[in-house]
């Protein structure tokens, strides 16, 4: 190994490790900020969560660190993403509702939204019985109310990563595919990145290696606990259209929308074991029929359509369920973005623009300090 290995030549100023959309995002504002960019990644770009997931661009039901982060992402990329990267990525702002199914559920959702006005924030709207209807006549009558999230929507994940790919590769930053990062070291103020296809140098590293992130956290001394998880979703055959808003409940794990071709996309934290090392996660059909049953819970006239497919993802989980998004605490000339614990896609597009600012300006205009990457350790 050693020297620039071929098919991206030429020096220059950050290695980004990893091609999900958090590499690609970061990459494309590095880039817009007037940096030469090279992006490792192992495979191709979007194979993982980045291109597999279920699209929700959901502020609804954050933690409230990562609040002013979705706020921002929502505001200021998705809604203008077609300006920014050249195109929509399939956006709808369709808006998002997770129902209460009973009063306890409801005096919950009250509370969250009363906790969220008194921090300031009044993107989540408690809405009754009524209101519910209006905004999806067909539901079960059992629902009594819920929050709802107007701007909130879906995208299409592919489309999205394939945008940011291009649009990083447009700003000339140099993408090398099938580049498994094997290890990294920091030398007279290099990095070098050892790949198969060679080692790559720059000043500067971003590790946005998803669920694989941490491996290279722990070599340059900034160890995490976090976990590598498999994710499930699965895609019904075609029903006539009876819900517009991505809809999620209160009292159990579910997200779900239907797409215009009629098609209902089925998720929401339905877990499965994957194995990070073969880069694989594994369906289980066991865990989704209980998915399946909210679903027909809320929309008894689905109950015979059919599941057409089911796939998996892999993710990053952190024991906190936010992400890392930092400074290296070990090693200078280093940014985190990793552990996105089952939300990252909507976050991601903000994700670029700190991971740019940091390393242009070595700070953040939003407040990161709960994603910092040694909060485990510090204390
Ligand atoms: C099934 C599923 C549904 C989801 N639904 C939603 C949702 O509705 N809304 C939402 O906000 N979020 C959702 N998420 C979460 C979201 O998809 C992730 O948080 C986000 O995509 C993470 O992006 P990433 O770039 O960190 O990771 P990834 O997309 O995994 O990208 C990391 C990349 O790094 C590469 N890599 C790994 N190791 C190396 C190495 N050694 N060298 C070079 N490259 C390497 C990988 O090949 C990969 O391409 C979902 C996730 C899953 C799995």
């Amino acid at each position: 190994m050693g020297g620039i290995a071929s098919p991206a030549s030429g020096s220059s100023d950050v290695l980004v490790i990893g091609g999900g959309l958090q590499g690609l995002s970061s990459a494309f504002q590095l880039a817009k900020a007037g940096l030469r960019v090279r992006l490792l990644e192992a495979e191709y770009c979007g194979r993982h969560a980045s291109g597999v997931n279920a699209g929700g661009v959901r502020t609804l039901g954050r933690h409230a660190a990562e609040i002013p982060l979705a706020l921002a992402a929502r505001e200021q990329l998705w809604h203008g993403l077609a300006d920014i990267i050249g195109s929509d990525g399939g956006f709808v702002p369709s808006g998002q509702l997770q129902v209460a199914e009973n009063e306890a559920d409801a005096i919950k959702a009250k509370a969250r939204v009363a906790m969220l006005n008194g921090l300031g924030f009044f993107h989540e709207q408690w809405v009754d019985q009524q209101q519910v209807r209006e905004l999806v006549p067909s539901i079960s009558p059992h629902v009594v109310g819920g929050i709802w999230a107007d701007r909130d929507g879906y995208a299409l994940p592919y489309k999205v990563a394939t945008a940011y790919r291009l649009a990083a590769e447009k700003r000339g930053v140099q993408i090398v595919e099938q580049a498994p990062v094997l290890r990294v070291d920091h030398q007279s103020g290099m990095w070098q990145a050892s790949t198969a296809q060679g080692a790559f140098h720059a000043p500067w590293l971003v590790n946005t290696a998803g669920a694989w992130a941490a491996d290279f956290a722990a070599q340059v001394g900034d160890p995490v606990p976090m976990v590598a998880g498999g994710l499930m979703l699965m895609v019904t055959q075609r029903v006539a259209p009876f819900v517009k808003p991505v809809l999620g409940a209160m009292g159990r794990p579910l997200s779900f929308k239907q797409f215009d071709n009629g098609t209902v996309v089925i998720g929401g934290g339905l877990r499965c074991e994957a194995d990070a090392s073969q880069r694989h996660a594994m369906v289980d059909l066991n865990r989704m029929p209980k998915s399946a049953q909210t679903v027909i819970d809320l929309f008894p006239h689905l109950r015979d359509v059919s599941i057409a497919r089911a796939w998996t993802g892999i993710e990053g989980f952190m024991p906190d369920e936010i992400p890392v998004i930092s400074p290296s605490a070990g090693a200078d000339n280093l940014v985190h973005a990793f552990g996105f614990s089952a939300h990252g896609f909507e976050l991601s597009p903000i994700t670029g623009c700190i991971v740019a600012e940091l390393v242009t300006q070595g700070t953040s205009t939003l407040p990161i300090s709960a994603f910092r990457v040694d909060r485990f350790t510090a204390a």
